[in-house]
C-alpha cells in the first residue's frame, strides 16, 4: 500500500503521511514537491477529495525538506529549480491556514495546525534560527527517532522536544497503529529499524 503510494508521492515517508491523512490520524500534511511531481499529486488529491494548497513561493533545493525551514525562498517564476510547499487536508480551511501561517513565517500556529504537540512547537520556536536549523535530538525510542529520515525511515514529521516527549510518543504510537492497519510490513520495518541508531 505504502509502496504503491510512494510511486506518486516520491518516498515512503511522504506516502505514509498521506495514508495517515486518509485515515484521519492527521488533519493536515505539509511536504515539498517539484514542478514535475505536482501534476500527479494534484490528480491523486482530486480523486481522493483532498484539498491541496500550494505555496506562492519556491524553496531552493539546498533545503532538507519538511523538517527544516532554512531553505531560501525564491519567487515562483524564478528559473532556478526549487520545491513548492504543499499543504493537503480533507478540510480546505486547514490547508489554507497552514499555507498562510507558513507564508507569514508564523511557526507557532503552523506547528499547531499541523497537529504537532504544543511542547514541541514551543521548543522549535525557542531554539530554531538560521544558525540552528537541525533540532534533532539523539533518540533510541523508535517513535521519536529521526536519525534515519534521510533513509526514508521516520514516524513523526516534527522535532520532538525530548526523546521521551510523552505527547510525541503518543502521536507516534497512533501513527504506527494506523500504518499497521493497512501495511503491516511497513509498520514492522519502521519499528525494527528505528530501535537502533
Ligand atoms: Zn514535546
Amino acid at each position: 500500500m505504502i509502496k504503491k503510494l510512494s510511486l506518486i508521492f516520491g518516498s515512503k515517508s511522504k506516502a505514509q503521511e498521506i495514508l495517515l491523512l486518509l485515515q484521519n490520524a492527521k488533519t493536515v500534511v505539509r511536504h515539498g514537491f517539484t514542478d514535475q511531481e505536482l501534476p500527479r499529486i494534484e490528480r491523486f488529491c482530486k480523486e481522493q477529495d483532498l484539498h491541496l494548497v500550494k505555496s506562492n513561493f519556491k524553496v531552493l533545493f539546498a533545503d532538507e525538506g519538511v523538517y527544516s525551514n532554512k531553505g531560501l525562498r525564491i519567487a515562483e517564476d524564478d528559473p532556478r529549480p526549487g520545491m513548492y510547499f504543499v499543504y493537503i487536508s480533507k478540510d480546505e480551511q486547514k490547508a489554507w491556514l497552514a499555507s498562510y501561517y507558513e507564508m507569514m513565517q508564523n511557526h507557532q500556529d503552523l506547528g499547531l495546525v499541523l497537529g504537532y504537540p504544543k511542547c514541541c512547537v514551543d521548543f522549535f520556536c525557542k531554539n530554531f534560527n538560521s544558525q540552528n536549523t537541525n533540532l534533532e535530538l539523539n533518540s533510541m525510542n523508535p517513535y521519536t527517532n529521526l536519525s534515519k529520515r534521510e533513509q526514508d525511515l521516520v514516524i513523526l514529521s516534527h522535532f520532538p522536544c525530548n526523546a521521551e516527549c510523552q505527547e510525541s510518543v503518543k502521536l507516534g504510537e497512533k501513527y504506527l497503529q494506523a500504518i499497521y492497519m493497512v501495511d503491516k510490513e511497513r509498520a514492522r520495518e519502521l519499528l525494527t529499524q528505528l530501535r537502533v541508531k
